[in-house]
C-alpha cells in the first residue's frame, strides 16, 4: 500500500486530469479513502479552527466575480474599527480558537501603521495566530505587518489560466496583477503563506484545474483553500452565467469537481492545511462541510465577523450569512466535526510542511 501512496502522490499531469473527468461512483470513493488517509497520516485527526472576522468590505479593484467590486454601487460600505477588532480577537480566542483571520476588500482605507498598531495589539493581549488576507498589498506594507507580528498571508491565485485570470481580474492603476510573484514575495518575508482557487467559472477548462494542483504543488503552499464560483448577481460573471442559464446539474458538477480537487490537492501537498471552504458550505449546507473533512480538509474557518456588518461582506449570495451566530454557531460546528469521528484541533495549528531551502 506505502509503494501505492508514494505513486500516486507523485501523479503526473496526466493521471490528476484522469481523476478529474473520472465519474464512476466506486472508483472516486477510492479517491475519497486515498485523500482522507493521506489526511490523517499527515495533519492527522484534529480539525482546525480560524476564526475568520470580515473587517471591512471597501474594495480599490473590479473583479468580475466578486461583489466587493468597487462599482458596485448597491452595497454598503463598512470599516472595522480598532476597538472592534480587538474586541472580536478576544471574542475568538474565548470560543477556544487559536487563530483569528482578518480579511477584507482590497482596501487602502486600512493604513499601513494604523493596522500594524491593530496586529500588535492582537499579538500582545492574546495568544492567537494572526492570518491576513487583504488583497495585493505592497511588499513594505506586508513587511510592516509581518514584523508587527502578522503569522500567515492568504492570497488565492484564482486560476492558474492566465488569459481567464487578466479577464476576471483587470489590472489596479494600469498595474497587471501578479500574484504567484506576491506569494513568492510573502514566503521570503516569513509568512506561512496561502493560496487557492475558484472551481466551476466560466470559461475555465479541465486542463487549467489540473494546472491550479500542480502549481499549489509547486509553490509549496503552507495552506490551500478550494472553492466553488458562486454566480453573484451584481457583477459581470454573474450576469454572464445567468444569461447562460446554468442549471441544476452545474452546480451538481460544480461541487463534485471541488470535492476532487481537495483530494487531490491533498495528495500533491500532503502537509498542507486545507479547509472545508465556506463557499463549499454555503453550495452545500446539508453536509459541504464534512464531505470537505471526509475528501481531505482539516480546517473549517468560521465566520465571527459580527452580526451587524456579516450581511454587507457580499462576496457571493449565501444564506447563512445572516445565519446563526456567536456560541450557538460554535458548538454547531463543533458538533458536525465530532459527528464524523474527528476532533476539534487545541492551539494555533501551525503549518507542518518541512519547508524546502530553494523556494
Ligand atoms: N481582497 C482579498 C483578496 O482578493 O484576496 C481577500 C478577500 S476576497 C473577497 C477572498 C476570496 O473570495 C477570493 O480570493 C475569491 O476566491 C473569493 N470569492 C470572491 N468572489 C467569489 C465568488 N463569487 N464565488 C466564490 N468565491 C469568491
Amino acid at each position: 500500500k506505502k509503494v501505492f501512496l508514494l505513486l500516486i502522490r507523485q501523479m503526473d499531469k496526466n493521471e490528476i486530469l484522469k481523476w478529474l473527468v473520472e465519474c464512476e461512483e466506486e472508483k472516486l470513493e477510492s479517491l475519497w479513502d486515498l485523500a482522507d488517509s493521506i489526511r490523517h497520516s499527515n495533519v492527522g485527526n484534529e480539525v482546525h479552527l480560524r476564526g475568520l472576522v470580515e473587517i471591512s468590505n471597501y474594495c480599490a479593484r473590479e473583479c468580475n466575480y466578486c461583489g466587493l467590486r468597487k462599482p458596485n454601487t448597491k452595497l454598503e460600505r463598512y470599516r472595522m474599527s480598532e476597538d472592534e477588532i480587538i474586541a472580536c480577537a478576544h471574542d475568538t480566542e474565548k470560543l477556544g480558537y487559536g487563530t483569528i483571520v482578518l480579511q477584507s476588500g482590497e482596501d487602502y482605507g486600512i493604513e499601513t501603521q494604523l493596522f500594524s498598531n491593530i496586529i500588535k495589539r492582537i499579538k500582545d493581549e492574546t495568544s492567537l495566530a494572526v492570518t491576513l488576507a487583504l488583497g495585493e498589498r505592497s511588499d513594505e506594507d506586508l513587511k510592516v505587518w509581518y514584523e508587527a507580528g502578522a503569522d500567515r498571508y492568504l492570497l488565492k491565485f484564482e486560476t492558474s489560466d492566465k488569459k481567464l485570470y487578466d479577464s476576471i481580474h483587470p489590472p489596479l492603476s494600469g498595474k497587471k496583477s501578479d500574484r504567484i510573484k506576491i506569494l513568492r514575495k510573502l514566503r521570503d518575508i516569513g509568512y506561512e503563506t496561502g493560496s487557492g482557487v475558484m472551481i466551476g467559472l466560466p470559461g475555465q477548462k479541465i486542463e487549467s484545474i489540473a494546472d491550479d494542483i500542480e502549481m499549489f504543488r509547486e509553490l509549496d503552499l503552507d495552506m490551500i483553500g478550494v472553492g466553488p464560483y458562486i454566480p453573484h448577481p451584481d457583477t459581470p460573471l454573474g450576469v454572464q452565467c445567468e444569461k447562460s442559464d446554468a442549471d441544476a446539474q452545474s452546480s451538481v458538477n460544480k461541487l463534485l469537481m471541488t470535492y476532487k480537487v481537495i483530494a487531490l490537492t491533498r495528495i500533491a501537498c500532503p502537509k498542507a492545511n486545507i479547509p472545508a471552504t465556506t463557499a463549499l458550505a454555503t453550495m452545500n449546507p446539508l453536509d459541504g462541510y464534512e464531505k470537505g473533512l471526509m475528501r481531505g480538509a482539516n480546517v473549517i474557518m468560521p465566520n465571527l465577523t459580527p452580526v451587524n456588518y456579516k450581511s454587507f461582506y457580499d462576496i457571493y449570495p449565501s444564506a447563512a450569512r445572516s445565519d446563526l451566530s456567536g456560541t450557538d454557531y460554535h458548538d454547531n460546528i463543533k458538533k458536525r466535526i465530532i459527528s464524523i469521528g474527528r476532533t476539534v484541533g487545541i492551539g494555533r495549528g501551525d503549518s507542518l510542511r518541512i519547508r524546502k531551502v530553494n523556494y
